[in-house]
């Protein structure tokens, strides 16, 4: 099997934690890795005054794949937060979050398979804010027909790739009607591009009631940055919670994988976290890389270990902690 190096970022909270439990998983099932691995975040950040590590930014442009644990930008150092940097400075514009129910995690909600693309580099994380008087701050949305086009353009590439066969734009242009009414038309004009996939809109807050009421409904949706970032903490309460919601960032050049969740400071440390989505991240890694088999190899064993239900983090009902549940599943490989 061809070796692939790839960069790791070790974060924060339960950051370290998780990763390790992934990379066991990772050797154990064979994938075929070479880890440049880097603590970055918080700790990094007090003991070598930068928040990652120059070295951190060399490797992962030079093997252009990143898989990052969740890092807390600590507050007062004047640092925007480093998962935007990240996204901005690399150009990954193209943020996927597939939540696809499971058979064996019990939710009020079932067969849920919605894959969300979350433009990633602009709308109101462009980060133009301005404090106007002590009384009055301004932020300001941008979009762009350019950074629209190209998320717009992977969501329909996606859809048809993959035999799915609606996608949704989710905006609101009632109210934005200039910026979220451009989305809402660029849309519309590339669907034309992608005649086999059904094209349709839905304004936000009627989108966040449907979703709850019958998320089967929806297929792939597509959806500015904020939007996004809301909808999809929604879609992952809908398949059992944010310790299942893994996602990609994509750009032209280079893709990072993490899980959508934040380093969970109130459980961090106590080894009761639980890496699943960070581990189908990797999953989505390794199909990037060409691993498809080792993918599929890994999801079985999760599945296995989720149906079993004897060894579940207490996220999802269970008693067991990290690394029980990481043994359990490098069991079933
Ligand atoms: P951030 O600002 O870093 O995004 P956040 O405040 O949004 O952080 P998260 O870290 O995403 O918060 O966590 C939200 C809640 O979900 C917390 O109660 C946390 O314990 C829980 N949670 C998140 N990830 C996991 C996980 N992998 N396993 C178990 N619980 C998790
Ligand atoms: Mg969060």
């Amino acid at each position: 099997m061809e070796k692939n190096t790839i960069t790791v970022f070790k974060g924060d909270g339960i950051g370290p934690e998780i990763t390790d439990a992934v990379l066991k998983i990772l050797d154990a099932a064979g994938a075929g890795l070479e880890y440049e691995i880097f603590r970055v975040g918080a700790a990094e950040y007090e003991e070598n005054g930068a928040l990652i590590p120059e070295a951190g930014f060399a490797s992962f442009e030079k093997n252009r794949v990143l898989l990052k644990s969740p890092i807390t930008t600590p507050l007062g150092t004047g640092f925007r937060s480093l998962n935007v940097m990240l996204r901005k400075k690399y150009d990954l514009y193209a943020n996927m979050r597939p939540a696809r129910s499971n058979s064996a995690v019990k939710t009020p909600f079932e067969n849920v398979d919605i894959v969300m693309f979350r433009e990633n580099t602009e709308d109101l994380y462009a980060g133009v804010e301005t404090q106007v008087d002590q009384d009055t701050a301004h932020s300001i949305k941008i979009i762009t027909r350019k950074c629209s086009e190209r998320i717009i353009r992977a969501a329909f590439g996606y859809a048809q790739k993959n035999g799915r066969k609606k996608v949704t734009c989710v905006h609101k242009a009632n109210i934005m009607k200039i910026s979220d009414g451009l989305f809402r038309d660029i849309f519309y004009e590339v669907s034309k591009e992608y005649p086999q996939v059904q094209a349709e809109d839905k304004i936000v807050d009627n989108v966040a009631m449907q979703l709850v009421m019958q998320p089967q409904k929806f297929d792939v949706i597509v959806t500015e940055n904020l939007y996004g970032d809301i909808l999809s903490d929604l879609t992952s309460g809908l398949i059992g919670g944010l310790g299942l919601l893994p996602s990609s960032n994509m750009g032209e050049d280079f893709a990072m994988f993490e899980a959508v969740h934040g380093s969970a400071p109130d459980i961090a440390g106590k080894g009761i976290a639980n890496p699943t989505a960070f581990l189908w991240s990797a999953c989505m890694m390794l199909e990037h890389l060409g691993k498809q088999e080792t993918a599929v190899k890994i999801r079985r064993a999760v599945d296995e270990v989720l149906r079993q239900g004897t060894a579940l983090t207490p996220d999802l009902g269970g008693t067991a902690g990290t690394k029980e549940y990481t043994e359990e599943i490098i069991r079933q490989l």
